[in-house]
């Protein structure tokens, strides 16, 4: 038989060897000779006391064979002859529209801007060293889209557990380790990423699909309020029936090009700040309350820090134990940072953004005029702003944590894990007031809650703008656009998606939709 239950191990039991087992045999009241396996479901560490607890959810089989790895079956078929579904962007969400269209038994054709996970890592590179962006080859265009160089951490707010147990199966059955399926806080980590994308791609070929990369959608023709053909940047014309939207929010272009079309658009709230930087030892000697090192059975630590101030949310985002902040501009002239960490989360620093909602209807009464692009032409601004103020490459504006609470010029920067560099800049200044005020206010209340976290250790770094769209495309509930039939807007640059599950989640409901009636 199998049984499920929860056991609390500390610390020091968690060092010895089989204690999941011994604790089992004495929870169940049984000799531990019965138990042939313990299967871990679920794991998380308590770190709230200083008496730090490992919390498990196991299964537990008596005098009966652990079952095999699991085998994920997702149903995927022959689809090279099927009709087409032409799904524009290859980030989450359009790789799961694609995944999910050949367990349909439909035919995803893909057109990706971008280039493939190997040929990107060099424009990467590019970024880094040269301070160049190419502007269809960055950390948020190409194969896997901004999900590929990201932190990989698999957190959704979304209640629908089944759905996202679907999306992490799928991820583990593509090569991603069955540990995620078992972690509390599950993350893959940016050095393991690329692999599993690869293979969701080639999956996709050896089932009939296509992946066109290179190949970004500039125009779509349209009659009769359905779209009939996509342009192609090098002059191609693709007839079509159904298309997915799955471009992101990084995809301005196609922002512009709805709003120039008439093709309906709203302005959206979302959020932007900075990202704060500290070495990994303080946070974690605030969260383990240790002094010293932590304890080599403990992760790099996390935290999650929210407060309001004067009716806006102030609040920790992408908070990366052990990682690197990394430039996600996708133009020249911009700075963007961005945070991400290996699956060993072992470099020395934590960074996290920091980000203030900004309420579409009451902070952008200076951009009205922009209609529905008024936050995008914020936030566009405020990129501006820190590529200037950070001497005019892909180099941050920056100060210490300290001197920009107090508003001082910083003489000094701490040392970064940001590979283009850092330019002291007076960021408490320069952010706009709704901004910089409350971020200031933000941090001083956080250094109240965590005791050492502020510190003159730790930088700001300019500017986090990305954290979520700043444009909506309407749907109606067959998921259609709500003028254009056959365009189906998705994932994080539709408005419905906010990170790696949500718009997967929302790739296969796409595809769902897309192929009603087709
Ligand atoms: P995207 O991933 O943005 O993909 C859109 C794709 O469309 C891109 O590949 C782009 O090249 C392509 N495209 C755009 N325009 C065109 C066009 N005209 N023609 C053809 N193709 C086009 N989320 C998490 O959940 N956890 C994390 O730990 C995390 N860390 C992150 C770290 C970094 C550094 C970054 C940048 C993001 C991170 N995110 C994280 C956010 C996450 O990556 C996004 O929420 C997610 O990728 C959105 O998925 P999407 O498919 O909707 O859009």
């Amino acid at each position: 038989m199998m049984q499920e239950i929860q056991l609390r191990i500390s610390l020091k039991d968690e060092e010895k060897n089989d204690i999941l087992l011994l604790k089992a045999a004495q929870y169940l009241n049984i000799p531990k000779q019965d138990i042939t396996g313990v299967k871990v479901l679920r794991k998380s560490i308590d770190a709230r006391k200083p008496k730090i607890i490992f919390n498990y959810k196991v299964a537990v089989y008596i005098k009966e064979p652990l079952p095999k790895t699991s085998e994920y079956d997702f149903h995927y078929q022959d689809v090279s002859k099927a009709k087409a579904i032409h799904i524009i962007g290859f980030g989450p969400a359009g790789m799961y529209a694609a995944l999910r269209c050949i367990e349909l038994g439909y035919k995803p054709i893909v057109l990706e801007r971008g280039k493939n996970v190997k040929d990107r890592r060099r424009d990467l590179k590019a970024i880094n060293q040269d301070h160049f962006v190419n502007e269809d080859s960055n950390y948020c265009f190409g194969e896997g889209g901004a999900g590929t160089y990201s932190d990989g951490k698999l957190y959704t707010r979304s209640l629908k557990r089944g759905d996202v147990r679907r999306i992490f199966e799928n991820l583990v059955y593509h090569g991603a380790n069955e540990q995620i399926l078992a972690d509390a806080h599950p993350h893959i980590g940016t050095n393991k990423l690329p692999k599993i994308i690869q293979n969701i791609r080639e999956n996709i070929i050896k089932y009939g699909g296509e992946v066109h990369f290179e190949t970004r959608v500039v125009d779509f023709s349209i009659k009769n309020n359905k779209i009939e053909a996509l342009q192609l940047k090098n002059g191609d014309e693709v007839i079509t029936d159904r298309v997915i939207l799955a471009t992101g929010h990084s995809a301005r272009d196609i922002f512009y090009l709805l709003n120039k079309k008439h093709i309906a658009i709203d302005s959206k709230s979302f959020a932007m700040g900075v990202r704060v930087e500290h070495p990994q030892h303080i946070i974690d000697s605030i969260q383990y309350h240790c002094s010293g090192e932590r304890h080599e059975l403990l992760p790099p630590a996390a935290y999650s820090l929210v407060q309001q101030v004067n009716d806006r949310g102030v609040y920790s985002f992408c908070m990366c134990p052990g990682g690197f902040i990394v430039p996600a501009a996708t133009a020249n002239g911009e700075v963007v940072v961005n945070g991400m960490s290996p699956s060993k989360r072992n470099n020395k620093f934590a960074n996290s953004g920091i980000v203030v909602e900004i309420n579409a209807d009451n902070d952008l009464r200076k951009y009205e005029k922009f209609g529905a692009l008024k936050g995008l032409e914020f936030q566009k601004e405020l990129e501006r702003l820190a590529f200037t103020a950070g001497g005019r490459s892909q180099a941050a504006p920056a100060q210490r944590l300290t001197d920009f609470v107090e508003g001082n010029l910083s003489a000094t920067l701490n040392e970064t894990s940001y590979q283009p560099g850092l330019q002291s800049a007076p960021l408490h200044s320069l952010l706009p007031k709704l901004i910089g005020s409350r971020l200031r206010k933000g941090f001083e209340s956080f250094g109240q809650k965590m005791k050492g976290y502020y510190t003159e250790e730790a930088n700001v770094i300019g500017v986090e703008s990305r954290t979520s769209s700043p444009v909506s495309i309407p749907r109606t509930d067959t998921l259609e656009h709500t003028q254009i039939k056959n365009l189906y807007p998705c994932g994080e640059g539709g408005g419905y998606a906010g990170g790696i599950v949500s718009a997967a989640m929302d790739g296969e409901r796409c595809a769902e939709a897309a192929i009603v009636g087709l």
